[in-house]
């Protein structure tokens, strides 16, 4: 058996995602092994996972249900795909995505929440031209706003230091203002202020003419660019012009999905649904690449109505149901569900909150932000921009808790299954770094 419990000779072969290798090469923090909310590295460091993964661990690592049910597939059906045949794990699958998913009736699996993205936007667009509207093109994102890192979605999205390197990316994306005043600092859970901001898609619409609009696309809480929760009312308001305008609302919940505040979806979570959303990391509890976008009956009905030479969408994946990632995704819903894992969140939120809190008057703290389980603990600028923030993740990893720096924001999205105890060790990791 290959132990994985040293470093590898070779530091430079893989071209590491997000990461600039001299950072890396410098400290290697070399992950082992894992199980529930624990990493160890391979000299033996062990750190509570406070960023569930990368906001995907819903359920914590090495679940034996999810383990077993990948191995056993693997064992029966390896792979086929899902072009002019299938498999019934794939629709077994699908059934159970919708079953959770209140009002939605159908799923398109992807790999990724990034092709995620990406397919929703492109059936956003088929799905004027099949009613007749192909002059909808322009699509609507937000300054902050993490997508992904393909071109549609990179395109919507708002994070410029993501962007920089590509140049034009699709030139018909606009995009609204984030959310982040300065008054909503320190508030707990959504904000008060800000639901005037949605009105940036009104502003949109008469500038450009609402009919040239096909979709908007909001992750119901910023995740990446630092956990910002929606100020009260802004997604009703969006849903409101959307309506108005015949604009498609598209919800991100590649991290807000599979109970992170609680809810299966972040929809439910604030009673606004969309006409389509993205899911991913937690539909598998991370264990197998897996996402997918959930359509309304409206949506998919649309491509249903076109001549019958015509497939409904001219869009798929080698990989599109998985035989493997629908196993896991069947075994994780199940562990969700009889573990009572997103009613966990729910207790928890409040907790998680309260610990949270206890930093807005640490020094050098700028704001701290939570909404279910997740959160931020958002330092001053101390030189550029992430230097604060990086050092002060350097710190909590000696400590014993990874979190994710996002600027200058550290990010936490703790696997659901946190309890009350759990959550005061990871305060006090916190506060010997943040209070020292
Ligand atoms: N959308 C959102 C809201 C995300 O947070 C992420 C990943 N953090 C993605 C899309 C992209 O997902 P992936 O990395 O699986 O492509």
């Amino acid at each position: 058996m290959n132990e994985q419990t040293s470093v590898p000779n070779d530091l430079d072969s893989f071209w590491m995602p997000f990461t600039a290798s001299r950072w890396f090469k410098a400290n290697p923090r070399l992950i082992a092994k894992a199980k529930g909310i624990h990493y160890t590295t391979v000299d033996g460091h062990e750190v509570i996972d406070g960023t569930g993964g990368l906001w995907c661990c819903n359920a914590g690592h090495g679940v034996d249900r999810i383990t077993k049910a990948i191995q056993d597939q693997a064992a029966r059906l390896d792979f086929a795909h899902s072009f002019n045949q299938g498999h019934p794990i794939a629709f077994q699958a699908a059934s159970r995505m919708v079953d959770l998913a209140d009002g939605f009736d159908h799923v398109f699996f992807t790999n990724s929440g990034s092709e995620a993205v990406d397919t929703a936007l492109k059936i956003a667009l088929a799905y004027h031209q099949a009613r007749g509207e192909g002059q909808r093109r322009i699509l609507v994102g937000r300054a902050k706003a993490y997508h992904g890192i393909n071109f549609g979605g990179l395109s919507v999205g708002g994070l410029g230091l993501n962007k920089g390197q590509f140049g034009t990316l699709y030139p018909s994306a606009q995009h609204m203002r984030h959310t982040d005043l300065p008054e909503n600092r320190f508030s707990h859970g959504q904000p008060e202020h800000g639901a005037h901001l949605a009105d940036d898609l009104q502003a949109i619409c008469d500038a450009q003419g609402a009919h040239t609009i096909a979709a908007v696309i909001a992750e119901p809480v910023f995740g990446a660019g630092g956990v910002y929760p929606p100020p009260k009312g802004y997604l009703e308001r969006l849903r409101e012009i959307c309506d108005a305008n015949g604009i498609l609302l598209i919800f991100d919940e590649v991290i807000t999905g599979f109970g992170r505040l609680g809810t299966p979806f972040a929809s439910q979570y604030f009673g606004v649904k969309p006409d389509m959303f993205t899911a991913a990391k937690g539909m598998t509890n991370a264990t197998v690449p897996m996402g997918g976008v959930f359509t309304t009956a409206a949506v998919r009905d649309a491509f249903l109505q076109g001549p019958e030479t015509m497939p409904d969408l001219f869009h798929g994946y080698t990989y599109s149901g998985h035989p493997l990632a629908c196993a896991a995704t069947i075994a994780t819903m199940d562990v969700y569900r009889d573990e009572g894992i997103f009613e966990n969140c729910a207790a928890m939120a409040p907790v998680w909150q309260d610990m949270l809190h206890q930093f807005d008057n640490a020094p050098g703290v700028h704001d701290v932000r939570n909404l279910g389980l997740m959160g931020a603990v958002h330092l001053e600028q101390k030189g550029a921009v992430g230097d604060a923030g990086r050092a002060a993740y350097e710190a909590l990893w000696d400590k014993g808790l990874s979190v994710r720096p996002a600027g200058d924001s550290l990010a936490m999205s703790p696997p659901l299954t946190l309890t009350e105890s759990e959550i005061g060790q990871i305060g006090d990791i916190l506060a010997s770094v943040l209070k020292p």
